[in-house]
C-alpha cells in the first residue's frame, strides 16, 4: 500500500480525522474513522461508532482533467445509487453519509460484526469459512436464503450490482440474535439500473463462480439456498413475478 495515498487522504481530511486503512483495491482505497463528517465530535462519545471512507485515488496515467471528471462521475454515481437503494423496502445496503465528488470520497455507515478470526469484519466468504466444520447448519441455510432474498429484491427493482462476489456481501449480526445474520450488499461502484435479464444473470453467475472457487465442496447446496431465497422474492409478485423469474433462471443457466 502506498504511503503516498494514505498521506493524500489524511492531508485532505486534516489530522482531526484519524483514519485506519481497511483495504486497497484497483478502484478505491477504504478507511475507517471514528469521526463523523459533519456531526460534532462528541456525538460519538464512546468512540464505538465507526464510519467508512471510500477514496478513489487519482490515476497518474490519465490526463488530469479526464481523471478529475471520471473521479467525480464515479463517486457521484455510486453515491446516488446507494442513496436510491437505501430507500428500497427490505434491501440492506450501507447508509450514505456524505459525498465529496471533487475529492473522490464517500462516507458510509460502517457495517461490522464480530467474527472471532477476522478483526470484527465478516463478509460472506469469511462467514462460510467460519462455518466449514458444520457447513450445512441451519444458521448457514437461513443466512444464504437471506442472501438470495437481497439479490432478489435488488433485481426485482431493476438494479444490478455489477461485481457480486462473496466479498461484497457483508454479514451483519442481528441485534436481537447472536446467531442471526443479516446480509448487506456493498460496493456498487459498477452497479446501476437495468431491466435486462442478461445483466441480472451475470450477477448470479459471478456469485456462483465466487462460491464455487472458495467453497467448492459445498457450493451446490449453497447456490441452491441462494437461488431459493432469490426465487421467493419473485414468487411473491404473482404471475408477473413467476414469468420474470422463469426468464431469469433460463438466462442464469445459459450463462
Ligand atoms: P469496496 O471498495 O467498496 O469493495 O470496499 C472494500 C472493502 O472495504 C470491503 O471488502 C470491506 O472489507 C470494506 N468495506 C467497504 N464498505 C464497507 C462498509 N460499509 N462497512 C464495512 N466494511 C466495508
Amino acid at each position: 500500500m502506498s504511503q503516498e495515498i494514505i498521506d493524500i487522504v489524511q492531508n485532505y481530511l486534516t489530522p482531526n480525522i484519524p483514519i485506519t486503512l481497511v483495504s486497497q483495491g484497483a478502484e478505491a482505497v477504504v478507511f475507517t474513522t471514528h469521526v463523523h463528517p459533519y456531526l460534532p465530535q462528541d456525538s460519538n462519545k464512546t468512540g464505538e461508532t465507526k464510519y467508512i471512507i471510500k477514496y478513489r485515488p487519482h490515476k497518474k496515467y490519465r490526463h488530469p482533467v479526464i481523471d478529475q471528471q471520471l473521479t467525480k462521475k464515479r463517486t457521484l454515481g455510486e453515491s446516488r445509487l446507494l442513496a436510491k437503494l437505501y430507500q428500497i423496502d427490505g434491501l440492506k445496503v450501507p447508509k450514505l453519509i456524505a459525498c465529496d465528488q471533487y475529492n473522490g470520497c464517500i462516507w458510509l455507515e460502517f457495517l461490522g460484526s464480530q467474527l472471532p478470526d477476522n478483526n470484527g469484519f465478516s463478509n460472506l466468504k469469511h462467514f462460510l469459512w467460519w462455518n466449514k466444520a458444520d457447513p450445512y447448519n441451519n444458521v448457514v441455510k437461513e443466512s444464504l436464503l437471506k442472501v438470495g432474498q437481497q439479490i432478489g429484491i435488488l433485481h426485482w427493482n431493476d438494479y444490478v450490482h455489477g461485481d457480486l462476489t462473496s466479498s461484497n456481501i457483508v454479514m451483519v449480526q442481528d441485534k436481537l440474535g447472536v446467531n442471526v445474520w443479516n446480509p448487506h450488499l456493498i460496493d456498487f461502484g459498477l452497479g446501476g439500473v437495468s431491466n435486462m435479464v442478461e445483466d441480472k444473470g451475470v450477477d448470479l453467475y459471478v456469485l456462483e463462480r465466487a462460491i464455487i472457487s472458495t467453497h467448492s465442496a459445498f457450493s451446490d447446496q449453497y447456490v441452491e439456498w441462494i437461488m431459493q431465497g432469490f426465487s421467493q422474492v419473485y414468487e411473491q409478485h404473482g404471475a408477473t413475478g413467476e414469468k420474470k423469474l422463469k426468464e431469469l433462471l433460463k438466462r442464469f443457466h445459459e450463462v
